[in-house]
């Protein structure tokens, strides 16, 4: 498969995977974290499928123009590592869904974030919440989901908090 053929259904994943989300914080009160903000499209597209709940975004370097960035009070900058459990200890509500796309391609990297973030979720999102993210989180207390029916096996991950 070529790299091109590879990264549209990368995107096709995401999209399916992020539609099935509205579903999964239906009728609790919470929040919805966003990781990593990139060209911010899966941020634009959770904001357009979640109506006005609250979606908090983590990014060390956003680079988007002032425009297309979410709003300050939306919008963490830092290394997750520095950010996330300081929010999360101050946010006073429950963390109901995070999307996790921090990715940068390299195994290694990728191996690494994968395995200092999957006992973060654990200790941060809501009993019943749900995390969806591009490296796998083999981590006690997030439960691997079955994935939505035309998402490639590995190509995205689902998990639920026990
Ligand atoms: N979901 C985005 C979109 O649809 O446009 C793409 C995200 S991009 C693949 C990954 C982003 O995560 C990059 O902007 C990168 O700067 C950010 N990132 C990676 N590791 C991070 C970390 N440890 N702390 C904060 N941001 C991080």
């Amino acid at each position: 498969m070529s790299r091109l053929d590879s990264f549209i259904r990368r995107l096709e994943a995401q999209r399916l995977l992020l539609n099935t989300t509205p579903d999964l914080v239906a009728g609790r009160d919470g929040l919805i974290l966003e990781l990593g903000l990139g060209n911010g499209r899966t941020w634009d597209h959770l904001r357009e499928i979640h109506g006005g709940r609250r979606i908090v975004v983590f990014e060390r370097r956003p680079s988007l123009p002032p425009h297309r960035l979410p709003a300050a009070s939306d919008l963490v900058v830092g290394d997750l590592g520095e950010t996330l459990e300081p929010f999360a200890a101050r946010a006073g509500e429950p963390i109901l869904l995070v999307h996790s796309d921090l990715g940068c391609g390299d195994p290694a990297i990728d191996a690494a974030l994968g395995a200092w973030l999957g006992p973060v979720l654990a200790r941060i999102v809501a009993p019943g919440g749900h995390v969806i993210s591009d490296q796998p989180l083999a981590t006690p207390g997030l439960d691997p989901l079955e994935l939505p029916e035309g998402i490639g096996q590995g190509r995205y991950h689902l998990y639920r908090r026990a």
